[in-house]
C-alpha cells in the first residue's frame, strides 16, 4: 500500500472512477425537442397516422437529438474531469515530490561538507529506502571525515614527539648543554629510527587502508611461512628469555596468500607477544585446519588485556594505558596494519584476553579457497 507504484495507480485509478461517475453527478437537462421552424412539440400520446415522410423526419430529428445530448454530455463531462484530474494531480505530485525536494536539501547540505545533516524519512517505500541509503551515505562520509581528521592529529602528535626530542637534544649538544659522546648519538639515533619506523608504518597502513597494498598472492605452506617468522623472531625471544613453543603440523597447509605479507602479520604478532611477556613466560603457536580454513593461534601468559581496551586494540595508534604505563616502545600501529593485511587476504584476525596479567590470545583465520 506505501508503495510508490501502489499509490501512483490507485490515485490514477480514482481520478478514473470519479470522471466515470460525473455524467451521473451531472446529468443534463433533456434537450428541447428539435422543433421544425413553427411546428409545435407532438402530444405524447398523438395518434400514430404518420405519413412516410414524417416518419423519416422524426427520425432524423431523434437522431440529431441523441448527437446533441452525446455532445454535450461529453463537453461537460471532460471538462469537470480535467478540472478535477488538475487539483487531483497537482495534490498528488506535491506529496510525491516533498520527499525528493526534502532529499535534494539534504544533497546541497553534504555538497556544503555538512555532514551532519540527515533527511527526515517520509512518502512511499521505495522513497523512504532511498532516503535511509542517503542517511547511511551520509553517517558514514562523516565517520570518514572523523577519522582522517583523528589519523591527522594522531600522525601530527607521534611524530612531534620524536621530532621535538631530536630537535631539543641537539640544539643542547651545539650550546654545549649536551656533551657530544657515543650514549647521546645512539639514543638519537634511536629517535630516527623510531620516526622512520613510523613514517614506514603510516605508509603501510595508508597503503592497506585504500586497498593499495601490493599482494604477490601463490600457492603457500602456511606452516613453512610459521616457522620462518619463528626463527626470524627466535633470537629476540632468547634475548628476553622468553619461550617459544610450536609443533609445526605434518601435512603442508596450502595457502593463497602473499607469503611475505602474512609473515609479516605472524612476525608483528609474535613480536607483540614477546613485548609485552615477563622474562621467563611463554609464548605457543597453534595451527590448526578447520573446515574451509586454517587457524594460527598465538598464545602468550604476559599481561593481558583489559576488556575495555580489547576493542580498540586494532585500531591505529591505540596503545593501552598498561602497555604506555610500562614504558614499551611501539607506534601503536603494528596491529592496524595486521588487521589491514590480513582483511586484504579475506581473513579475520582477532584478539581476547581473560584480563590483565593473564595473558593473551590472538587468532588470524585465512580462508582456504582463497
Ligand atoms: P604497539 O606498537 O603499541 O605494540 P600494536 O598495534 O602492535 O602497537 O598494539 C596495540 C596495543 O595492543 C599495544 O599497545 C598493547 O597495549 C596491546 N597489545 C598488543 N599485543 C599484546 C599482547 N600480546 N599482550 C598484551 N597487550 C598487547
Amino acid at each position: 500500500m506505501n508503495r510508490l507504484w501502489v499509490r501512483i495507480s490507485l490515485v490514477i485509478a480514482g481520478v478514473a472512477i470519479f470522471i466515470a461517475l460525473v455524467p451521473l453527478i451531472f446529468r443534463p437537462e433533456p434537450p428541447p425537442w428539435p422543433a421544425a421552424v413553427g411546428e409545435p412539440r407532438p402530444p405524447e400520446f398523438a395518434p400514430l397516422a404518420l405519413t412516410e415522410a414524417q416518419l423519416t423526419d422524426i427520425q432524423q430529428r431523434a437522431n440529431a437529438m441523441v448527437w446533441w445530448r452525446a455532445v454535450l454530455h461529453l463537453r461537460r463531462t471532460v471538462a469537470v474531469g480535467a478540472v478535477i484530474g488538475l487539483v487531483v494531480g497537482v495534490w498528488l505530485s506535491r506529496g510525491l515530490i516533498r520527499p525528493l525536494m526534502e532529499l535534494e536539501k539534504g544533497a546541497t547540505a553534504v555538497a556544503r561538507q555538512d555532514l551532519t545533516y540527515r533527511v527526515p524519512e517520509k512518502g512511499s517505500q521505495e522513497v523512504r529506502s532511498l532516503t535511509r541509503s542517503f542517511n547511511q551515505m551520509a553517517a558514514e562520509l562523516q565517520n570518514q571525515e572523523s577519522l582522517r581528521r583523528n589519523m591527522l592529529a594522531d600522525v601530527t602528535h607521534e611524530l612531534r614527539h620524536p621530532v621535538h626530542i631530536l630537535q631539543g637534544n641537539l640544539q643542547g649538544i651545539l650550546d654545549g648543554v649536551f656533551p657530544l659522546e657515543m650514549t647521546e648519538i645512539a639514543f638519537l639515533a634511536e629517535q630516527t629510527q623510531h620516526l622512520g619506523q613510523l613514517v614506514n608504518d603510516l605508509h603501510e597502513l595508508a597503503l592497506a587502508e585504500a586497498h593499495e597494498l601490493p599482494l604477490h598472492k601463490m600457492e603457500t605452506d602456511l606452516g613453512a611461512v610459521v616457522q620462518d617468522a619463528l626463527e626470524a623472531i627466535r633470537p629476540l625471544a632468547v634475548e628476553q628469555a622468553v619461550g617459544l613453543r610450536w609443533e609445526r603440523p605434518s601435512a603442508a597447509l596450502w595457502l593463497t596468500i602473499d607469503p611475505m605479507r602474512i609473515r609479516q602479520v605472524i612476525q608483528n604478532l609474535l613480536s607483540n607477544a614477546i613485548r609485552y611477556t615477563m622474562p621467563g613466560g611463554t609464548i605457543s603457536l597453534i595451527l590448526a585446519q578447520e573446515a574451509q580454513a586454517v587457524s594460527l593461534q598465538i598464545t602468550d601468559n604476559g599481561m593481558g588485556i583489559a576488556a575495555t581496551d580489547l576493542a580498540h586494540i586494532f585500531d591505529r595508534f591505540y596503545r593501552a594505558a598498561a602497555s604506555r604505563d610500562r614504558g614499551q616502545e611501539g607506534t601503536g600501529l603494528g596491529l592496524a596494519i595486521a588487521k589491514a593485511i590480513v582483511e586484504a587476504h579475506h581473513g579475520r584476525i582477532t584478539a581476547s584476553s581473560p584480563g590483565p596479567q593473564q595473558g593473551s590470545t590472538f587468532t588470524v583465520r585465512l580462508e582456504m579457497g582463497d
